[in-house]
């Protein structure tokens, strides 16, 4: 059925996204929004606004009863979750569909399965994607753990089943640590996601990690639109992102996407999804889904020309795909900067008043930010302000506009991500695409060295 008033249930940059989308398609939105947000750039271009609590993201933004209840009071008739926040909440997702509101999502049975890292490793397994080699499931029993390391060869990793964002994991280098290390890995998970469960895995030396971006209609179609590289990583957490990938052939990317599309049509899924691999030696190993819609997806659009959120509300709305595999070129290539309030050497977040603002512009430049002058980055939440995205014919070409794009910037008044950003364009490694998910913090420990 065809939606006509969306609730978007996120704040900052993505909220804004979702809001374009929706109105290029005819659609109202509503905003939702913390006190602390009252002047966001979201609630300023919504149709409609509702306050749903205080600053704290758990009194707010991750507040289900006033959500649900701004939508009924609003009359919207499907709610966008974004990322991060409620997007990969089953339940949440739920109790959307039981209002009889429609969820712009996976269907929450996938959210779940996917959610829990040894039920997602042991599903990718099942539909034949490659696996890191580990522990079939989690693990408790230190002498089984032992075993189960010499067999795949240390250095393994200790991973939380319900970890996220780069946290719950733990490296081992020998068996005089594991069991001890097990222990620790148990109570933080426990301490962090309310979940102890762990579960090992061979530790890579030097990756790269690649993710694919994949839609599903929910009747057992689904296509594939490439991959993504995500190795510039500092604490587990992306940096900067770029499709196609440096090190990926046409003919690579054209195997590993079909058989990841093959295995979202075996599941049923719906929606938009990101498989997450890391990449050694010229193979894949799976690490987990993303049940959403990520941060880094403009660098898929420009090189695709497909609209993700407009697919993602169309797949909603029960109509088919609006692509098909073979109608899908990959052309040139793009790259995305997260834009951080925060000191692009110490890391150190930096809130509060944006005294001038100027965003980057002219052709094949993109800035996804809901920044103006006179905006106090409030100190709650996230710290990333913008994202540049910038397209280039050539990987070569799209560097050179990137650094042209960065100097004219202006996000005056609070410290920003922006000159570790300009320093990298001159990086060599960089320059040539020679780069793992080590590298930036190798590179970030030999200047301060
Ligand atoms: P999260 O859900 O916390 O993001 P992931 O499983 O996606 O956790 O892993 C995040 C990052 O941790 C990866 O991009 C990679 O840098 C590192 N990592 C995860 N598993 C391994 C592994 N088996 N070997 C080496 N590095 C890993």
């Amino acid at each position: 059925m065809g939606i006509s008033r969306l609730l978007i249930a996120n704040r900052g940059e993505i909220a804004l996204r979702i809001h374009r989308a929706a109105h290029e398609m005819g659609i109202e939105t509503v905003a939702v929004h913390s006190t602390a947000d009252a002047d966001a750039m979201h609630v300023r271009l919504a149709d409609h606004a509702v306050c749903i609590g205080p600053p704290a993201a758990r009194d707010s933004y991750l507040n289900v009863a006033a959500i649900i209840s701004a939508a009924e009071v609003t009359h919207a008739d499907a709610i966008h979750p974004g990322y991060g926040f409620l997007s990969e909440n089953a339940q949440f997702a739920e109790i959307v569909e039981t209002h009889g509101i429609t969820w712009i999502g996976p269907k929450p049975e996938h959210i779940r399965t996917m959610g829990d890292k040894v039920e997602a490793k042991r599903t990718a397994g099942k539909l034949g994607l490659p696996l890191v080699p580990g522990s079939d499931g989690a693990i408790t029993d230190p002498v089984e753990a032992a075993k189960i390391a010499e067999e795949i060869g240390y250095p393994v990793i200790i991973k939380a089943a319900s970890g996220g964002g780069g946290r719950g994991m733990k490296v081992c280098t020998g068996p005089h640590e594991l069991e001890t290390l097990m222990q620790q890995a148990g109570s933080e998970a426990k301490a962090a996601f309310g979940d102890a469960t762990v579960y090992l895995e061979k530790y890579l030396g030097n990756p790269r990690h690649i993710e694919f971006q994949i839609f599903g209609d929910g009747e057992g179609n689904a296509i594939h639109l490439g991959e993504r590289d995500c190795s510039l990583q500092r604490r587990h957490q992306k940096v900067l992102e770029e499709a196609p990938s440096p090190i990926i052939s046409p003919a690579e990317r054209d195997r590993m996407g079909g058989i990841v599309a093959k295995a979202m049509a075996d599941m049923g899924y719906r929606g938009a999804g990101t498989i997450e691999f890391l990449w050694e030696n010229g193979e894949f190993y799976f690490i987990e889904m993303n049940t959403r819609l990520q941060v880094e997806h403009p660098v898929t659009e420009a090189i695709t020309g497909v609209d993700l959120v407009r697919e993602q509300i169309r797949i909603a709305e029960g109509r088919p795909l609006s692509v098909k595999q073979e109608d899908i070129e990959f052309k040139g290539h793009a790259i995305e900067c997260r834009i951080n309030a925060e000191d692009a050497w110490t890391f150190t977040p930096s809130p509060g008043l944006v005294e001038s603002y100027h965003a980057a512009g002219g052709m094949h430049v993109r800035v996804d930010s809901g920044l103006y002058a006179g905006y106090r980055i409030p100190p709650y939440y996230d710290s990333m302000i913008a994202k540049l995205i910038v397209y280039g014919r050539t990987r070569e070409g799209c560097i050179m506009r990137l650094k042209r794009a960065l100097e004219e910037m202006v996000i005056g008044g609070v410290k920003t991500s922006i000159p570790l950003h300009q320093a990298l364009m001159n990086e060599p490694d960089f320059i040539h695409g020679d780069y793992t998910i080590k590298w930036l913090e190798e590179w970030l420990a030999s200047r301060d060295g």
